[in-house]
């Protein structure tokens, strides 16, 4: 204790600092591993219509069922699969693996997948989705892409590109999270995304905040003269989900319709 004390808060920050470049740093080699093991596993939320529980698709999420730490969420291994390039392996996996568990899914469900702007600074993302499609025979227009309104702040014109790319294959593409980040309204005409999602800080502060109220309803508002869809993500209550149905959003998930399953327990629900 004393020994502790007696130094000083420099050399504390740069020992915190070093345990936390120790944990990146074996996250990155278990990660380096867990793609080749298959310990990713992909776990599958409803999203619904209007009707409650109508479902008409699922996103795909991630897990990681690591040997000794048990399950770790995408927020710990995302972030660093992107600073160390590890997720374009981990990327092309989700597409792969989503496009075959949705090809066999009976009951014709489609299923969205989320891509990191990361993914788009190579030149192979297209190939990769089309090869996805190709080898599950999953037909284009039951996969849908995820991107983040990031995609569109830099390389703009290669990536709207990509996307229209994208698009001609029959895939749809829906733009996550937003009113997050920058959320220029001008996103949405540089491409004709099939669908918004607003992100669910909004859902979660809809019933106390005037603002969030407001951004939600000028969403949905532009929605309409767009023909754009309108998915409410994390929807947690029977209140939620009547007002959003109100302001007029049109498709929504969350805790409140199901959890993200694994594919075999997927329709167990309901
Ligand atoms: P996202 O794409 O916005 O996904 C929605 C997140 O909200 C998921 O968190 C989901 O489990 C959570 N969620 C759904 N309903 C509710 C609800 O009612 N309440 C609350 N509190 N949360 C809800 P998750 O699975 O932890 O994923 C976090 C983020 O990680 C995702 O956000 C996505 O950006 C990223 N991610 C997940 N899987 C992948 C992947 O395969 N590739 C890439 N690049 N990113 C992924
Ligand atoms: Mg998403
Ligand atoms: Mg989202
Ligand atoms: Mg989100």
């Amino acid at each position: 204790e004393a020994k502790r004390n007696g130094r000083n808060r420099f050399e504390y920050f740069t020992e915190q600092m070093g345990e936390l470049a120790a944990k990146r740093r074996m996250i990155e080699n278990d990660l380096r591993e867990a793609i080749s093991c298959r310990q990713l596993k992909l776990y599958y939320q409803p999203i619904t219509n209007n009707q409650h529980q109508h479902i008409i698709g699922y996103e795909a999420l991630m897990r990681w069922h690591h040997p000794e730490k048990g399950m770790i969420m995408p927020m710990d291994f995302i972030p660093i699969a992107e600073e160390t390039g590890l997720i374009h392996s981990l990327g092309a996996y989700a597409l792969h693996e989503a496009c075959r568990e949705a090809a066999s899914w009976q009951d014709g469900q489609s299923v969205a997948v989320n891509l990191s702007p990361m993914q788009f600074k190579n030149s192979a993302l297209v190939s990769v989705v089309e090869a996805a499609l190709k080898e599950s025979g999953l037909a284009p227009h039951r996969l849908e892409v995820e991107i983040t309104e990031s995609v569109l702040l830099d390389n703009t014109s290669v990536n709207i590109d990509i996307l229209q790319k994208l698009k001609a294959l029959g895939v749809r593409i829906a733009l996550d999270d937003f009113g997050t980040g920058y959320s220029s309204l001008s996103y949405l005409r540089s491409f004709p995304f099939d669908k918004i999602k607003i992100d669910k800080s909004f859902i979660n502060d809809m019933k106390d905040s005037r603002e969030a109220l407001a951004i939600i309803r000028a969403i949905t508002g532009m929605s309409r003269s767009l023909d754009i869809q309108i998915t409410a993500e994390g929807v947690e209550s029977n209140e939620q989900f009547e007002r959003l149905k109100e302001e007029g959003c049109t498709l929504f998930q969350g805790y409140y319709f199901g959890r993200p399953q694994p594919s075999e327990d997927r329709l167990k629900e309901f």
